[in-house]
């Protein structure tokens, strides 16, 4: 528990200019939409922060056509050394205007602004910097040369401009023209992206943003005219949306939900172990895909690990996302939130034992303090099922053997963490995991280099690194 008496520290919000309302972005500019619209409110207070279009089918096909004339008569067929002068620029307006989209980001999601600050805006802009320099040399990338023409993109709320970042850079680079739509609870960082193309002197109708929620996103990627489909988000919406390409030529990728085991052996330094389980769950109030949801501790030290978690647990601050002391934000939704607490509830109900960090939660808004189970067992549903929130399950193992194979009891394989001080021990335990990612005594660690994705439930495709190009050449 503090002992000091604690002095807020909030970054000021004067940097951002939230307009009242936002059309839709088609063809370089800003323009109504023809359906209806929606509010985006901030989750830590819940204020109204602006009005936004909902793009309806007239909307998604403009958007569309817009793309598409953009890629055969512009983009498609200009030089990859021109294309990645606007790739570099956009990259440095990104780091330009970096406090707007870090305030803005916190303010429409709920994350934490040292989050946004020192994580989302910095490696979004990474992801522009380094795809551009593949612009000039897709002919070295193994993958093809050609763009595919057309990309239709639909992101979740957790990373609003990262997870944008990671679908626009790399289908720029390769010549392709893109419409996105950001999800509905987050569309305001996209939208401010879409003033930084303006201002990049991007040719109109390279990027188009389009606004709305699962009605639009359905369109978009069942738009005849889509050559190439890319979407984060849960697995059941990625279903669905295989299914619905099944049977035309579109190229598909999907990123989707995981369900990680964070694995600490008895002999790993023990105080960065708990550093790294926090890190794995608490990062981003646990909305994280590749969050390390399920920590497998060797019952030797089980006791003592779980000990110096609570104690540090104890030490998160939670509460206004714009305070750059703050650790935990807000959970990103009212509906987000009824999840949470309803696998909690099932938690409990199933027989685990919950235990919830003392922490004062603000009156408005929607919080959900920092929680840990243990007791749990691989049949429990808090063990088996995505809670996307600030929630850890907690199981022990006795061998190496038996950690892999509760480590791979899952319908997920995104990402997994090992914490031993044995390079041998990381290496066998690594090959034996069935994860696209494997951390080794660290955790949650992104780089524009290196490809990220899932096996399994987890979907398919690769995004990040040279084996990103893949999705989008032939
Ligand atoms: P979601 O699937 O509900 O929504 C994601 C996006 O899809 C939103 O923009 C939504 O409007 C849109 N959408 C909804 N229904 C659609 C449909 N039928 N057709 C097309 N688009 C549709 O997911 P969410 O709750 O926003 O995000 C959380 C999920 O995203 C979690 O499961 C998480 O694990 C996953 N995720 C995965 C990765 C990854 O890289 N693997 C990264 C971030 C998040």
């Amino acid at each position: 528990m503090n002992t000091f008496e604690y002095a807020p520290a909030p970054e000021s919000r004067a940097i951002v200019d939230i307009k009242p309302s936002y059309g839709l972005f088609v063809g370089g500019e800003f323009v109504d939409g023809h359906g209806r619209s929606f509010k985006t409110i901030s989750p830590s207070t819940e204020e109204v922060l602006s009005e936004v279009a909902e793009a309806d089918e007239t909307d998604v096909d403009l958007a569309v056509k817009a793309a598409r004339r953009a890629h055969s008569r512009v983009w498609g067929r200009m030089p990859g050394k021109e294309r990645a002068k606007y790739l570099f620029r956009i990259a440095r307006i990104i780091q330009e205007r970096g406090r707007e989209l870090a305030v803005l980001e916190s303010i429409d999601n709920g994350k934490p602004i040292k989050e946004t600050r020192d994580v989302d805006v910095p490696i979004a802009a990474a992801h522009f910097f380094y795809y551009a320099g593949w612009a000039d040399k897709l002919k070295y990338s193994g993958h093809g040369t050609e763009s595919l023409g057309v990309a239709g993109q639909v992101i979740p709320w957790n990373f609003p401009l990262l997870m944008l970042s990671w679908k626009i850079a790399p289908a720029l680079a390769c010549g392709n023209t893109v419409v996105l739509k950001p999800a509905e609870t987050t569309p305001l960082t996209a939208l401010l992206f879409a003033e930084i193309c303006q201002q990049a002197d991007l040719p109109p109708g390279v990027v188009n943003i389009i606004t709305g929620a699962g009605d639009t996103g359905r369109t978009l990627v069942s738009h005849p005219d889509v050559d190439k489909v890319a979407f984060t988000g849960s697995t059941e919406v990625g279903r669905a949306i295989a299914k619905s390409v099944a049977g035309s030529d579109k190229r598909v990728t999907l990123e989707l939900g995981g369900k990680a085991a964070n694995i600490v052996f008895d002999d790993a330094p023990l105080d960065q172990a708990v550093e790294g389980i926090v890190n794995g769950i608490f990062f981003n109030q646990g909305h994280v895909c590749c969050a390390g949801s399920r920590l497998l501790v060797q019952e030797s030290v089980a006791d003592e690990v779980l000990g110096r978690l609570k104690r540090r647990m104890g030490t998160l601050r939670v509460g206004d996302p714009l305070d750059k002391n703050t650790d935990v934000g807000a959970i990103n939704s009212a509906e987000q939130l009824a999840k949470i607490r309803r696998l909690s509830q099932i938690g409990e109900q199933e027989g685990a034992e919950r235990w919830s960090a003392p922490c004062d939660l603000p009156d408005h808004g929607f919080w959900f303090p920092p929680t840990v189970f243990t007791g749990v067992t691989q049949a429990h549903r808090i063990a088996r099922e995505e809670i996307f929130g600030p929630v850890l399950s907690v199981l022990t193992f006795r061998t190496p053997g038996e950690a892999v194979e509760k480590a791979n009891n899952t319908p997920y394989g995104l990402s997994a963490g090992v914490w031993t001080e044995k390079g041998s021990r990381i290496l066998k335990v690594a090959n034996a995991l069935r994860a696209g990612v494997v951390w080794a005594n660290t955790f949650n660690k992104f780089d524009p280099t290196s490809p990220f994705g899932g096996y399994k439930e987890s979907g398919y495709g690769r995004e990040g690194g040279r084996h990103g190009l893949e999705a989008y050449l032939r």
